[in-house]
């Protein structure tokens, strides 16, 4: 049996990598959970071992989280706008709180990509560990 914190079943890709930080999982190996709480990563994977100390996701996340609200919800805006006659107030009173569940389901989710991103890149005292010097065999 390979030892799970020496032998990780790392990702191919970025996107992998990504995927996994945007589902809440570890983006080294996928088998445990990347957040102790809400906002706040474990200080380590419990399955790989991966110090999660090093990530400095900051604010990005939650530009992320504006910028993709902001491009989901402006076609809604545009149309309640043009095919309805709501007032300003019935307008603010259904888009606002829609505007604040989706950041709300985005940050956690969007924090995820962004430390999966920084440990993919190396960044921030990370060690950059690809799989391109090995072949992925999905049989294995
Ligand atoms: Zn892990």
């Amino acid at each position: 049996m390979t030892d799970p914190i020496q032998h990780p079943p790392l990702p191919a890709s970025l996107s992998e990598a990504a995927r996994r930080g945007i589902t809440g999982r570890c983006p080294r190996c996928g088998g445990a959970g990347l957040f102790a709480r809400f906002l706040k990563p474990a200080s380590h994977c419990h399955a790989c071992g991966q110090d999660w100390r090093f990530q400095r996701a900051d604010d990005f996340p939650a530009y992320l989280s504006m910028f993709i609200t902001g491009h989901l919800l402006a076609p809604v805006i545009i149309v309640l706008v043009r095919e309805t006659s709501l007032t300003p107030l019935a307008l603010c009173a259904i888009v606002l709180p829609a505007a604040m569940a989706l950041m709300l389901a985005l940050l956690q989710p969007a924090k995820g990509a962004v430390i999966a991103a920084q440990w993919w890149f190396g960044m921030h005292g990370f060690t950059k560990e690809r799989i391109e010097d090995q072949r992925w065999d999905p049989g294995r």
